[in-house]
């Protein structure tokens, strides 16, 4: 038995499979697995069984409340607490909790983005319990995930499609697996998502209605010192943060978060989590419990956490890495073993994955599309828009032979010889790493990096999910097309044909480089810079048909998320210019205003002194234009984004906000900043990035 205090509390407030064992009646929990891990339909009795047992659970760990846990398509999650009292009549309560309630809730569809859904449908939702993720206690609020429907049944949620896509990219492999004689109970993906974020004072953030109101800094001009030094980057961490580390790992530790690596970013102030992969939903739950946890005990350190994609300009922005991977009954099928040349099934999987990428990859582009992640793709800190993918070193020479036809070499791996006797000898690594790449196989399992720092990781893996599934069926339908060969050539020739199809997707160069984007375009690769060069993608008819094949999204669930999305980037844009506007008139013009009134007395004090004050003078002359600058700066923004709320169509809107509204707010930014490199400290009404970065 364990007798340190991580092991004793790790998964207390997860109601885990243990728990279940030792609570419900041997039957029951048997019945349970049979729907947990075969997909078997779930019954009402089942169902009061295992309400009870978890509120007897949850009452001991001192709960009073229980929610449905969803994801609505607002992407963060959503709860409604209610509470287990259940009155006796008599003045007493007894606490409840039914398999209706576990099962079933129903929360008013009609607050949450529908993308229109709710427009020809009724208001009334559903939400689902999901048996596959346990349920854990939060705030002394027993918390159930759950899927989010409508009252017909369409998907109002980003878990619901998910599910969908792991079912079908399951049967598919199973079916590619049973072709090497393999019959797997369970095939499932695996995901690891690092999780970037900010740091920064309570009272900095608290002075900067941009990030109380958008979550980023809409204004500041260049810190004196940026990330030039290289020096934040694992450096040694500082004691409040690791003081909201070690807490943050404790509770993540008491959810059964896996929490393991955690560490200094690249930026001033940026830092990392990254967990043990899981299986994929799991995984993606318990990231969106992770986000949410960092932000609530930063505010036990004096600390705002800051999950946007570039909360600070000039210097790098917040990604969350999606590592990826396809596991059979525990077994990685991404794993290449010391020969994958001779590997057939790996390579199988491999052709696969590189095929869905390149067919998908409009589609794999509009799932990481924000408006936030704008501002990193392709701005020489993350990925460009173009979608590639890395072999590395090990596996390209294979991928070229093949192609060649001729045979691959083994490639062995080498070891390092560090001149130092004393040192252990390091074996390479069968792939180096390569950062700018979107997408990158890093030994037994695919990075990919675009995804943005607040995102919810279910978008970018339900296309994942679904792309592979398809290709896997596509290899069933060609071996199944060639009965009367031999398997291992039909098998190796699928792979080979894959690999030359598909050559323009593989780029192991320098994504962030401009000759990529030249190359890219030769190729024929799309490059989707902006969100509304994005989205429509979504919405092209054999993308609805590609989501509709493998019952992932209907049309109308696929128009809805569309619309959803479209309106959910002109209605961020529109915040951003009104919280510009508001900061400009109420903050920014007053507080210089100020400054020069006042250098202008001393100005005309000096005069009266028979004293010529030039440097004043020249200040003076230097705000003034500044002011004007800015007051017509305002003004345009205003009306600009006027002209874009007007717009009903939502794709025209987007347009208008990327063409017409974004280089409004450009402008009045870079005449704001300008001020801010000449205006007195004491008068300046905001936090500078010299503050904001570097005093955590
Ligand atoms: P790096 O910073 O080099 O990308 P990290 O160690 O920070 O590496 O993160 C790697 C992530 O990949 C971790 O979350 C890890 O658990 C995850 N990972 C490792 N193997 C797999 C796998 N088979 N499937 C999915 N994720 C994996
Ligand atoms: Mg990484």
């Amino acid at each position: 038995m364990a007798t340190d205090k991580v092991s004793e509390e790790y998964g207390s407030l997860l109601f885990t499979d243990k728990d279940m064992q030792e609570r419900l009646p041997k039957p029951t929990y048997k019945k349970l697995m049979q729907v947990i891990k075969e997909g078997a339909p779930l019954d009402i009795d089942i169902a009061n069984e295992v309400a009870h047992a978890m509120k007897e659970w949850a009452l001991e760990k001192g709960a009073t409340h229980y929610t449905h846990w969803f994801q609505p398509l607002t992407g963060i999650t959503s709860e409604k607490h209610d509470s287990f009292i259940s009155p006796n009549g008599d003045g007493s309560v007894l606490m409840t909790f039914s398999g209706k309630e576990l099962v079933q809730g129903e929360p008013d569809a009609s607050s949450f983005p529908s993308g229109g859904l709710r427009a020809t449908f009724e208001a009334r939702g559903y939400t689902v319990w999901d048996p596959t993720s346990p349920a854990f206690i939060k705030d002394e609020v027993l918390c159930i995930p759950t899927a989010f429907i409508s009252y017909t049944g369409e998907a109002l949620d980003k878990k619901t499609p998910l599910l969908r896509s792991e079912v079908a990219l399951e049967k598919q492999a199973k079916r590619l697996l049973a072709l090497f004689g393999q019959k797997p109970h369970r095939v499932y993906t695996t995901i690891g998502p690092e999780q970037e974020y900010f740091l920064i004072k309570e009272e900095d953030y608290q002075a900067r209605p941009d990030l109380i109101l958008t979550g980023r800094t809409l204004f500041g001009c260049e810190p004196a010192k940026g990330q030039e030094l290289e020096e934040h980057y694992f450096g040694a961490i500082r004691p409040t943060v690791n003081e909201f580390m070690k807490e943050l790992d404790d509770e993540l530790w008491k959810l059964g978060i896996p929490a393991k690596t955690k560490h200094n970013e690249v930026a001033p102030s940026q830092h990392e989590l990254a967990p043990i992969f899981e299986r994929g939903s799991l995984a993606i739950d318990d990231n969106l419990l992770t986000m949410e946890k960092m932000k609530l005990i930063a505010s036990h350190h004096g600390l705002v956490c800051l999950q946007h994609e570039k909360p600070f300009d000039y210097v790098n922005g917040s990604g969350k890495h999606n590592n990826w991977s396809l596991c059979a009954d525990n077994k990685n099928l991404l794993e290449p073993g010391d020969d994958p040349q001779d590997n057939l099934q790996f390579l199988v999987f491999l052709a696969c994955l590189v095929a869905a990428v390149d067919d998908h990859a409009d589609l794999l582009r509009m799932s990481v599309a924000s408006a936030g992640n704008d501002h990193r793709l392709g701005a020489n800190e993350a990925p460009p828009a173009i979608i590639s993918v890395f072999l590395g070193d090990a596996l390209t020479p294979i991928v070229e032979a093949l192609v060649k036809k001729e045979q691959p070499e083994a490639h062995d791996r080498e070891s390092i010889d560090l001149g130092v006797p004393q040192l252990p000898e390091v074996l390479r690594d069968n792939t180096d790493r390569n950062r700018t790449s979107p997408f990158a196989f890093t030994g037994n399992k695919f990075e990919f990096r675009m995804c943005g720092s607040q995102q919810n990781l279910s978008d970018p893996n339900v296309i994942l999910n679904t792309a592979v599934a398809e290709q896997c069926e596509r290899f069933v339908d060609y071996v199944a097309d060639r009965a009367d060969e031999d398997f291992t050539t039909v098998a190796m020739r699928f792979v080979r044909h894959t690999f030359r199809d598909h050559q323009r997707i593989l780029f192991d160069g320098n994504g962030y480089s401009e000759e990529w984007e030249a190359e890219a375009a030769r190729r024929g690769l799309p490059n989707l810079k902006t969100t509304p060069d994005a989205l429509p993608a979504m919405v092209k008819p054999e993308n609805i048909k590609f989501f509709e094949k493998y019952g992932v999204l209907s049309e109308t669930e696929v128009h809805a998320r569309y619309v959803a999305k479209a309106e959910q980037y002109a209605k961020l844009l529109n915040i951003e210019a009104n919280t510009m506007v508001y900061m400009t008139r109420h903050m920014y013009l007053p507080a210089l205003f100020d400054y020069s009134g006042d250098i202008a007395t001393s100005v005309a004090t000096k005069a009266e002194l028979g004293i010529d004050a030039k440097a004043e003078k020249k200040m003076v002359s230097v705000l003034t234009d500044g002011i004007n600058a800015i007051s017509d700066a305002v003004d345009d923004l205003e009306a600009k984004n006027a002209q874009a709320k007007g717009l009903e169509d939502p794709q025209a809107a987007d347009d208008c906000y990327r063409d017409v509204v974004i280089p409004a707010m450009t402008a009045l930014r870079t005449a704001v900043d300008d001020m801010e490199k000449v205006c007195g400290h004491d008068y300046w009404p905001v936090p500078s990035y010299n503050k904001m970065l570097f005093y955590v």
